[in-house]
């Protein structure tokens, strides 16, 4: 039985269309459809471009109260790369192909990574406008680019913005993962990165003595000491039942990724770096961990630097105890959706929101579903789109229908 396209699904195909290829994405294009989207749904929007050529669009669906805090519903626009000769479909022809068992795909670059989540926050504000129905806070819809090259240009920037400030967020739901089983994922902490170079100076000399004192003589108790810890976590890693990629979070990776110095063979280097990509578990306090490899460094003569410090707020605990942290659990459990808390294992454009002291949680209704984020012939399976909608819609509501708790006690009589 053929099933006919429904508008939902010609709409998200037409996003799916932009070619927001990093790393030269059509923004214009992209920008463009969602300002159209805007008109036709009768949003409110604004584009802001903190810096030139990298367009932000936020989409409004005013809340009754627009003085309390607001909801923000985040997605990026652009897409990695493609190997074309892997492809079997056009990554930017979003065909629509009919399975044996009738179901239906549509193929692209995004259709997953993450142009349907951004579809179906498009969708669920039209149907929520559609109905008539009104939250009692602002909830916005986020498109933001930049994310697959690290968000600098992108969240990062943004959330600098006086436009950014303006929206008074509280909450944000944010990029999550398609769950291949029947259980959902949700994010709502994620490890910290810390790039460690360690410096050694030392005495040089010729490459056939024993040259005392020297750079690397200083730096390898270092690698040592960090190469035994990375091993302590992965052995703690294996140990843990579960998959290892949802286990993972609650360890820290340390990888040695740069070794640098030396001029030649038969030259002992006065100089030597070490460079270590350390992704820091929630679970541990990062300000501590940063302390420790400070000492580390001290206590064999090196220096150190950490270019990018995280600040202590990224990795606050999130549970019930936040009210709409509790409403977003309860619509996951009226929309039939099981969500395991998992810690992000990499980075998205979330860790931003949470620096700049919004709580956020990284969210996929999507189940049952092979992940293809990345890879070759990504698509999306049809049903699965359509029914994320209504998940959406609900969630939108019941997050902008918080209601704001009165302080009686301080307010007077
Ligand atoms: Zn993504």
């Amino acid at each position: 039985m053929t099933i006919t396209e429904s508008p939902e699904v010609t709409r998200f195909c037409q996003y799916l269309q932009i070619k927001t290829i990093q790393p030269t994405p059509d923004y214009a294009a992209c920008t463009q459809f969602l300002v159209n989207q805007a008109k036709e749904i009768g949003l409110e929007y604004q584009v802001v471009e903190p810096v030139e050529g990298k367009p932000s669009v936020i989409l409004k669906l005013a809340g009754k109260d627009p003085s309390l805090k607001s909801i923000l519903f985040n997605s990026h626009t652009d897409v990695v790369p493609v190997y074309r000769e892997s492809w079997n479909y056009d990554p930017f022809a979003a065909e629509r192909v009919q399975m044996e068992d009738g179901s239906y795909r549509i193929y692209a670059r995004g259709s997953q990574d993450m142009k349907v989540t951004g579809s179906m926050y498009l969708e669920a504000m039209r149907r929520i406008k559609e109905s008539g129905r009104q939250p009692l806070r602002n909830v916005y819809a986020l498109f933001v680019p930049d994310e697959e090259i690290g968000g600098a240009e992108g969240m990062r920037a943004l959330v600098e913005t006086q436009e950014f400030k303006d929206l008074n967020a509280c909450f944000d739901i944010d990029e999550g993962a398609i769950s291949s089983t029947e259980k959902s994922f949700y994010f709502a902490s994620e490890r910290v990165s810390c790039h460690a170079t360690f410096t050694a100076h030392g005495n040089t000399g010729h490459g056939s003595g024993f040259v005392q004192g020297t750079a690397i003589g200083k730096l390898l108790p270092i690698i040592n000491e960090l190469m035994e810890y990375r091993q302590s976590q992965l052995d703690e890693l294996t140990a843990m039942s579960g998959a290892p990629m949802l286990n993972s979070g609650h360890f820290t990776t340390v990888n040695l990724t740069m070794l640098e110095g030396g001029k030649q063979a038969n030259v002992v280097p006065a100089t030597y770096s070490a460079t270590f990509d350390i992704r820091i578990t929630p679970n541990r306090d990062h300000l501590e961990y940063y302390k420790y490899l400070e000492d580390l460094a001290a206590k064999h003569d090196c220096e150190i630097d950490i270019p990018r410090r995280e600040k202590a707020n990224l990795a606050t605990k999130l549970d019930a105890s936040n009210r709409f942290m509790k409403a977003f659990l309860d619509t996951c459990d009226s929309q039939k959706r099981v969500p395991m808390e998992v810690i992000m294992p990499a980075t998205t454009d979330a860790r931003y929101v949470r620096q700049a002291g919004i709580p956020a949680v990284g969210f996929n209704p999507m189940r049952n579903h092979k992940s293809l984020a990345h890879n070759h012939d990504e698509y999306v399976v049809e049903s699965e789109f359509l029914e994320g909608i209504p998940f959406y819609v609900e969630l939108m509501l019941s997050l902008g229908n918080v209601e704001e708790i009165v302080d009686y006690k301080s307010s007077p009589l």
